[in-house]
């Protein structure tokens, strides 16, 4: 069986993939920058480090000895968290960048990169009715600022580690993702777990209304985790050497997230828009053409069934929170 480094394993999306690495029998690192107690998930058969993978030595000591990674470590969020830290979403280059050349040197196998569909051209993503984002709609360049240059660059970078290293590297680009164990709350949330946190307290407090970033017309379409694991590994081990679009084809706008989220909840709510919030492009979906093709599949887990499994577990964690049992408040401060 294979030793596996996976980067960003305290987050949500890597969390996972260290699991089901582990179910399969592979012997697995698990890296993370934040304290272990702030991790998602802890797998206990993993080796688990905390290490800043921005650092070329940390890099070279995470991969050491071990013969494939799946960097998924990223400073990032949703778009309240982009649109306001374009630096530090940036910096993260210098974690695919020092995790590549520690590849190269150490002989790694197959190297993983979760990229983003925040790559694509904006003016591509102007119109609600979008058709769906082709591979080939990433150029010419013009992608979402700060994060989206981040994740094309290093698309980039993996391209010509493979071209003239000889190092094996795949590229999905993740179209919204969503599922348990990723983050509902403290502001890099989004929007599917977002708009199930506001409805949940609303329930939990009596609140009438929620706030919607937008004029909730603007569409997206959102992956379960399930889908994007299963994904991510077809993709590792497949022949696909060109960045892929890794998301759901079910595209939705906003208001009809709401609609979804509302009827798991039994819960109606008033809609206020914030117009002035982060709302980023206005129509977003993913075109499946080239995964079909190539792995005769495509994320199929639908929306509905999705956010029950995400609503559910959200509201363990909200209801859990003792700040509320307590009768304290925190969602009103
Ligand atoms: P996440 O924030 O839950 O996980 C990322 C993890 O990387 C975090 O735990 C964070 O602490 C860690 N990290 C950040 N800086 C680090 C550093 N210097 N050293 C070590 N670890 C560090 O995010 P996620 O949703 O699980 O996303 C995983 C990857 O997928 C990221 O690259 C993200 O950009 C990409 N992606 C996610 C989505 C989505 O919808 N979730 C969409 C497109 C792309």
């Amino acid at each position: 069986m294979k030793k596996i480094l996976v980067a960003g394993a305290g987050g949500f999306i890597a969390g996972h993939i260290v699991k089901e690495l582990i179910k399969k029998g592979n012997t697995v690192r698990a890296v993370d920058i934040k304290p272990l107690n702030e991790w998602y998930q802890v797998s206990t058969e993993a080796d688990n480090l905390v290490l800043d993978l921005r650092l070329r030595e940390n890099c070279y000591r995470a991969v050491n000895g071990y013969n494939e990674v799946f960097n998924l470590a990223a400073d990032m969020g949703g778009m309240g968290f982009i649109e306001n830290n374009k630096a530090a979403c940036m910096i993260s280059v210098l974690i695919n960048s020092h995790l590549l050349l520690a590849a190269r040197d150490c002989g790694i196998d197959r190297f993983f990169y979760a990229s983003s569909a925040c790559v694509y051209n904006g003016e591509k993503q102007t119109d609600p009715n979008n058709p769906g984002l082709k591979e080939s709609d990433a150029y010419p360049a013009l992608a979402e600022d700060g994060y989206g240059w981040e994740k094309l660059f290093s698309e980039r970078m993996c391209r010509h580690f493979m071209e003239d290293f000889g190092l094996t590297t795949r590229v999905a680009r993740f179209h919204n993702v969503y599922g348990p164990f990723g983050t509902f709350d403290g502001g890099r949330e989004k929007a599917p777990a977002a708009i199930c946190r506001k409805v949940i307290e609303a329930s939990v407090t009596g609140n009438k209304e929620i706030v919607i970033w937008g004029d909730g017309l603007q569409t997206r379409s959102f992956m379960y985790i399930d889908d994007c694991i299963k994904g991510i590994i077809d993709i590792m081990y497949s022949n696909i050497r060109e960045p892929i679009n890794l998301g759901s084809s079910e595209m939705v706008s906003i208001n009809q997230l709401v609609d979804i989220v509302e009827d798991i909840a039994g819960y109606k709510l008033e809609r206020k828009y914030d117009l002035g919030a982060p709302k980023g492009v206005r129509g977003r979906n993913s075109e499946n053409t080239l995964i079909r093709h190539y792995l005769n599949w495509e994320p199929s887990i639908p929306l509905r069934t999705g956010m029950k499994k995400t609503y559910d577990w959200i509201k363990e964690q909200v209801v859990n929170d003792s700040r509320i049992t307590k009768g304290t408040n925190r969602f009103n401060k």
